[in-house]
């Protein structure tokens, strides 16, 4: 049995390698940045009126000015003449500052008679000009590796591109195996169960940024398996879900080594997880999931979503701890690495373990939004100690 940390740090090594691609900034958000992407232009790309009001060629004007309004510029216009001594220019948000001009007076402090402009009032030394390239600069860099986010959707806009290279999304494929189960709304017999793994484990990859695909379930038989692995080969990473461990329908592991597999590591030193492996399946890397539902989740928090992060190049690769105080005793663990289903309170900033942690208890995993971690034989903690804890969601 190999550690929770060893055995996150081979599965990054398995991984396969991962490509760019060009995409539309419309279909780009959540997605990583790939190559940086350089400002095509000065943003703003003219020094522009940021109000409505009249542009004069005066830095220091004082209240009771007039001005001879000799002409006009609104957004998308252009004034071609000089703003001269004394003149001022009707103009209005967004509109390029006319040659000579040195400051914008709000409408609502100028009196307008026939075609002259008085001051009555001004905001101190507020020129209301937004001046070329004081929001970024042409040649500037913006670096990857970023998730984007609407904000750098837009950003990347005003600098004149309408695509970015990102990160392909890993595909993979979902395989539960089980001759017990049964896919939801399916007739069920009556040692039958519903298949529900798959489909939280579906939605948390694609949550991080995977390309999923859920593959028909296999039977717990040679033929079946073989068939339903011939569906994911190709994939940048193949996920099993259950037959993983010691009995005698276990058979997910024998079959993927008579197809090539070249095991990695096989069973963790973790609690619920025991019996995960990994290895490579020619370019794949495959992960064997236990099969109990609870088990199933927290390795997938706890393995494949930081194995999408290190895929797509995403920095902060591993789930973030923080320590926080628990609410009750927590008897001295066992040899395994125990992540305990778990509720944090924001408001007490208290973390209370559910009493009840059976594997199979997803209404447990459902009303718990924190999972505590338990490193292998540490002692018991008492009410109001420190307990590492992740928080899920
Ligand atoms: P296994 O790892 O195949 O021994 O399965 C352990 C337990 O998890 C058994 O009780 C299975 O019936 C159950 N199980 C396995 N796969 C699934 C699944 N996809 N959905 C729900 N329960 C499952
Ligand atoms: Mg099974």
């Amino acid at each position: 049995m190999i550690s929770v940390e060893d055995a996150l740090k081979k599965i990054f090594k398995i991984l396969p390698k991962n490509g760019n691609e060009k995409i539309s900034l419309l279909n780009a958000c959540g997605r990583v940045l790939a190559k940086d992407v350089l400002a095509k232009n000065d943003q703003p790309p003219f020094s522009t009126s940021a109000m409505d009001g009249y542009v004069i060629s005066d830095l220091a004007p004082r209240v009771g000015s007039s001005y001879n309004l000799v002409g006009e510029v609104s957004a998308g216009s252009i004034f071609s003449g000089v703003l001269g001594n004394g003149e001022a220019i009707r103009i209005f948000t967004g509109a390029p500052i006319p040659v000579g001009g040195k400051r914008v007076i709000i409408q609502e402090n100028m009196v307008i008679k026939y075609n002259t402009v008085t001051i009555n009032e001004l905001n101190g030394d507020e020129t209301f000009i937004r001046k070329i390239g004081s929001d970024f600069k042409s040649g500037q860099v913006f670096e990857t590796p970023t998730v984007l986010t609407p904000f750098h959707l837009s950003l990347i806009a005003s600098m004149n591109s309408s695509e970015v290279t990102v990160y392909k999304k890993p595909t993979v494929a979902i395989i539960s195996t089980g001759d017990e189960l049964v896919i939801p709304g399916e007739k069920r017999s009556a040692s039958q169960i519903i298949s529900s793994n798959g489909f939280g484990i579906y939605s948390r990859l694609a949550l991080a940024g995977a390309n999923p695909r859920l593959l028909p379930i296999a039977k717990d038989t040679e033929s079946s398996l073989k068939s339903i692995l011939e569906l994911a080969m190709g994939s940048d990473i193949i996920v099993t879900v259950g037959g993983a461990s010691v009995g005698d329908y276990d058979l997910v592991k024998k079959v993927l080594k008579t197809v090539g597999m070249k095991p990695e590591f096989e069973k963790v030193a973790m609690r619920p997880g025991k019996p995960l492996f990994a290895g490579k399946l020619n370019k794949s890397a495959v992960i064997g999931l236990p099969g109990n539902p609870v088990s199933s989740l927290i390795c997938t928090e706890i393995f494949l979503v930081p194995a999408i992060n290190h895929f797509l190049n995403i920095s902060s690769n591993s789930r973030e701890v923080i320590h926080v105080k628990s609410s009750r005793t927590i008897e001295k663990n066992g040899p395994r690495e125990h992540y305990m289903r778990a509720n944090y309170d924001s408001l007490t900033k208290l973390v209370n373990v559910e009493d009840r942690q059976d594997s199979s208890l997803l209404s447990v995993l459902v009303n718990s939004n924190s999972l505590v971690v338990r490193k292998p034989n540490s002692p018991q903690i008492k009410k109001g100690q420190l307990v590492p804890t992740i928080l899920l969601n």
